[in-house]
């Protein structure tokens, strides 16, 4: 008898007991590999030494010291290499506790900066399909996953939604990659256009779709052209690098290899890389120059933001990323997750598409390579594979997402960057593994 509200209210799942480099395991003492760092969370692994003895230092000097009164040292010094990191223009650091509360965050930012420069008009929010920014109410309206939302949708704000950047799927015979590229681009334009570009606040996408539809980046040229339609308008770029930043694309930021820098940025997830609940918004000094210059005080806020011992894990993360080195291992690592991929799973009857950056890869599963056609959703593959590979000992993340009205599955994989050769042959294996069993 349990009085813990887990996800699935019908079961209840292993107890996890300790985690070890790449391994998770259970009261049973069953290892498990953690070959999606859960949800792209734990990007050192579980038992980084510096990390532990970062957060152990920080909560024996001081736990916990409200934002209403008092700055801390580990908000600042997170700060200040966030920044220091950070896409060209991006200035300042909201430090939040996850994803959904950074996306929050984000919108909210966005929508008082147009209050704040006098263009109150502007109330909506322009998103893409197959995307997911987070479970909260503003976060689930942008996002555009239809099952996550259905439910919850009378309580949602209008948004608009366009195609997301899906070669995969999307992209026509005749039609290069940047000319798919443009063509989806074009689509802000034209809603843009419809809906009155003076009445939108700001455009919101992930760099590299995570949850929804498994690790798939932009074509090239494709952001850089979203972001001139955005400066064109007046309309504020938003990117989602929650789940594919970090480090997970192989670089510290996924928006460095589109070349673009947005106005806000959010991240959380391997932030805190699983060692404390932590995910932060950056802005630019204009928008921050916006607040300060006017009504000086951004009316938003949770109890725990900038908390000192989740700041201090933050800062011991991004500093292993970056002068550890986790970040360039991640991209080389990520190499030869991909090849391992190919070579194992590249003419798979049932893989449609290998692809992703990094230690962030997704496989889509289909029905029909060379027709693309879905499985049918009733036969639950997304689920069937992952349990299937949680019985052979792998951690993996494999969803059901929706293409343009039919349903598809994909697996996502997001190991920690600490993966070795020898780990990626186990993940390869134990994927085909639970492939074999569920396809
Ligand atoms: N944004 C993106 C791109 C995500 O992938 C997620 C979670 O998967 C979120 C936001 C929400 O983050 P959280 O689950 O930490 O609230």
């Amino acid at each position: 008898m349990t009085h813990v509200f887990y996800r699935n209210s019908r079961s209840t799942p292993p107890k996890a007991i300790r985690g070890d480099g790449a391994y998770i395991y259970d009261d049973t003492g069953k290892q498990y590999l953690d070959g999606s760092g859960g949800a792209a969370v734990s990007c050192l692994g579980h038992s980084d030494p510096d990390v532990i003895a970062a957060v152990q230092t920080q909560v024996a000097s001081l736990d916990f010291a409200h934002t209403g009164f008092f700055t801390s040292e580990p908000a600042e010094a997170l700060a200040e290499r966030l920044i220091a990191h950070a896409p060209e223009g991006l200035d300042k650091v909201y430090f939040v506790s996850g994803g959904s509360e950074a996306v929050e965050t984000a919108l909210k930012m966005a929508r008082q900066y147009c209050v704040e420069i006098g263009e109150p008009q502007r109330t909506r929010f322009i998103s893409r399909r197959q995307s997911y920014h987070g479970n909260t109410l503003g976060a689930l309206a942008v996002g555009g996953n239809v099952w996550r939302k259905a439910q919850f949708a009378p309580l949602l704000a209008e948004t608009s939604h366009i195609a997301p950047c899906y070669a995969y799927r999307g992209q026509e015979e005749d039609e290069s990659l940047e000319a798919y590229g443009q063509r989806v681009a074009d689509e802000l334009e034209t809603e843009l256009l419809r809906v009155g570009p003076e009445t939108v606040i700001a455009f919101i996408a992930e760099p590299v779709v995570g949850a929804t539809l498994g690790a798939v980046p932009a074509v090239p040229g494709y952001f850089k052209r979203i972001r001139e339609i955005c400066d064109r308008h007046g309309v504020l770029l938003i990117l989602d690098e929650v789940m594919c930043g970090m480090g997970r694309t192989g670089t510290l930021f996924a928006c460095e290899q589109d070349g673009v820098a947005p106005d806000i940025l959010t991240i959380a997830k391997g932030l805190g890389a699983g060692y404390q609940p932590i995910g932060a918004t950056l802005c630019s000094a204009r928008i921050h120059a916006a607040f300060a210059q006017g009504s000086g005080f951004f009316q938003h806020g949770h109890t725990y933001i900038g908390h000192p011992v989740a700041c201090a894990a933050g800062h011991a993360v991004v500093t292993k990323l970056t002068e550890g080195g986790m970040v360039a291992r991640a991209a080389q690592m990520g190499e030869k997750l991909d090849i391992a991929l190919r070579d194992a799973f590249g003419n798979h009857p049932h893989i449609g598409d290998i692809r992703g950056r990094g230690m962030f890869r997704g496989l889509e599963l289909v029905e029909d390579r060379t027709s693309k056609a879905p499985f049918d959703p009733a036969r639950g593959i997304n689920k069937r594979v992952k349990a299937a590979a949680f019985e052979a000992g792998l951690i993996c993340y494999p969803m059901g997402g929706t293409v343009d009205g039919q349903r598809g599955d994909h697996v996502l994989l997001a190991p920690p960057f600490i993966l070795t050769e020898d780990q990626i042959g186990e993940l390869i294996e134990k994927l085909g593994i639970a492939f074999d069993a569920a396809l």
